[in-house]
């Protein structure tokens, strides 16, 4: 029997130390303001932490990656090195985030390895990380079924298989990989199976997976009260205007726009360079280095725009959206909810706007069936005129041609830039600092005098070259 819990059961608003954990997973989420439990958390870790299946349904931004990391970190043997939790993702961003967040829970833990594996990325340095076997490995299919067929990767002592974004995995059609990568798993494990949404699918992997799994479902995505969401009709060659208005109307410091196919993303992009704006694009076909830049530089505040498919920008943690404008109605009410649902976190008001084409009413008519809303089409002319508005992002982002490899550290960067005064550190955004490059967000203001600093002084006693993105 599997128990479902309901979303409006009451959510025990109590702390992690409630849990019979170890004490330096408590002092890491206490670290990390982790205070009170998520819905997701407070439901999933009494019964992860006895060792059952699980199978949990939460909306993206519900905390289910701490759920899992806690769990798995607290089985761990760190004494023992073979690797005893694997995580599966369906994105190399996403294995990122993972593996940061199971970082962040590990840190008072002494020597626990772990390590991503993820395609788009050179074998060597995961050849010679893999010389000791990780702990930890959390990665996308393609490259751990690689690692497992080449005998690099070894998994048969594995205790917790966590596979993440299971939906997602499936209609990127991970499916087969995912049943490869199996047959190297011991058959005895805690196996937890994490999804945004609940097809059919979902049911079946699970049934091929799991054991009698605890299951999980907590408030499928419904509208958030704290979000306006308003559609409005077009015509096919007024898409580009009617954004142009929205983006008058609202004048957004992050807007979050959604197409349905990665062409559309690129077309977009590029007319809303032609009109001055400084968009991105996030979709499947891009070289990882390019994701990577574009997120940094939409996260940091230097990019306005994000423009991104489904898959390119599910799950990724970007908080503090003010818009998000979809191109095109999706054909799946559920896709189309969990769009909406990146702007409005956190208490936050947020807002959505939607262009319908005549031929999409059926779109949004599936939509209003599928949560019970009521929303028509309305006509855009009541949008200010785009005409001199300017949107600047607040922020800049350098690049310095050094990173971890140069054992450079976000602290050293500050230094080199605040050292001489003549730039203060509240000017100073987000330093990513990458293998062999660092970002560095900068004020629009300050930005010529930093990348004057960063090319004629010094950092960490080494020059490096420093030049301004795009
Ligand atoms: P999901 O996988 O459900 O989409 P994440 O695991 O990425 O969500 O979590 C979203 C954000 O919530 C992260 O930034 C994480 O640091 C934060 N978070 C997780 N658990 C807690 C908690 N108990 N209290 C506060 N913040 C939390
Ligand atoms: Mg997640």
């Amino acid at each position: 029997m599997s128990h479902t819990t309901e979303s409006n059961s009451v959510d025990n608003a109590s702390g992690f130390e409630s849990l019979p954990l170890r004490s330096e997973i408590l002092a890491a989420a206490e670290a990390l303001g982790y205070s009170t439990m998520t819905p997701v958390q407070s439901q999933s870790l009494p019964t992860l932490i006895e060792g059952r299946d699980l199978i949990a349904q939460a909306k993206t931004g519900s905390g289910k990656t701490a759920a899992f990391a806690i769990s798995l970190l607290n089985r761990l043997d760190e004494s023992q090195y073979h690797t005893q939790a694997l995580i599966v993702c369906p994105t190399r961003e996403l294995a990122e985030q993972v593996a940061e967040e199971i970082r962040r829970l590990a840190r008072g833990i002494p020597n626990v390895k772990t390590l991503t594996l993820c395609g788009g990325r050179p074998m060597g340095p995961q050849l010679a990380s893999l010389k000791r076997a990780p702990h930890i490995v959390v990665g996308t299919p393609g490259r751990l079924l690689k690692h497992l067929e080449k005998q690099t990767l070894k998994i048969n002592r594995v205790e917790t298989l966590v596979l993440d974004e299971a939906d997602r995995m499936l209609g990127m059609g991970f499916i087969e990989d995912i049943d490869d990568i199996d047959d190297y798993l011991p058959t005895t494990r805690q196996t937890l199976l994490f999804s945004a949404t609940y097809p059919d699918e979902i049911a079946q992997l699970s049934a091929s997976f799991q054991t009698d799994p605890v299951d999980i479902r907590i408030e499928s995505e419904t509208l958030n009260a704290q979000i306006k969401e308003t559609f409005y009709k077009v015509d096919r060659v007024d898409r580009l205007q009617v954004i142009l208005r929205l983006l008058a109307l609202h004048k957004p410091e992050s807007t979050l726009i959604f197409c349905n196919q990665k062409h559309q993303c690129e077309q977009l992009k590029d007319d809303l360079w032609d009109e001055k704006l400084h968009a991105s694009a996030l979709h499947g076909d891009m070289e990882q280095y390019e994701r990577d830049r574009t997120l940094i530089q939409f996260s940091n505040k230097s990019s306005s725009i994000l423009v991104a498919t489904d898959v390119a920008a599910r799950g990724l943690d970007i908080n503090e959206l003010d818009l998000v404008i979809n191109f095109e109605l999706s054909a799946d009410p559920e896709v189309h909810i969990h769009r909406v649902g990146r702007t409005g976190r956190a208490g936050r008001t947020g807002t959505a706007a939607s262009l319908v084409m005549g031929s999409e009413e059926n779109r949004l008519a599936a939509i209003n069936n599928y949560r019970g809303t009521a929303h028509a089409s309305v006509s855009a002319d009541t949008l200010p005129a785009w005409g001199q508005f300017k949107l600047y992002p607040p922020m800049v982002t350098l690049s310095i041609g050094g990173g971890k490899r140069d054992k450079l550290r976000p602290g050293d960067i500050l230094g080199a830039l605040t050292a001489s005064k003549e730039i203060e550190g509240i000017a100073i955004g987000k330093i990513t600092v990458l293998d062999k490059i660092t970002y560095v967000a900068i004020t629009q203001e300050c930005a010529k005098k930093a990348l004057s600093l960063l090319n004629d002084g010094k950092i960490k006693g080494k020059r490096y070259q420093a030049r301004r993105l795009r």
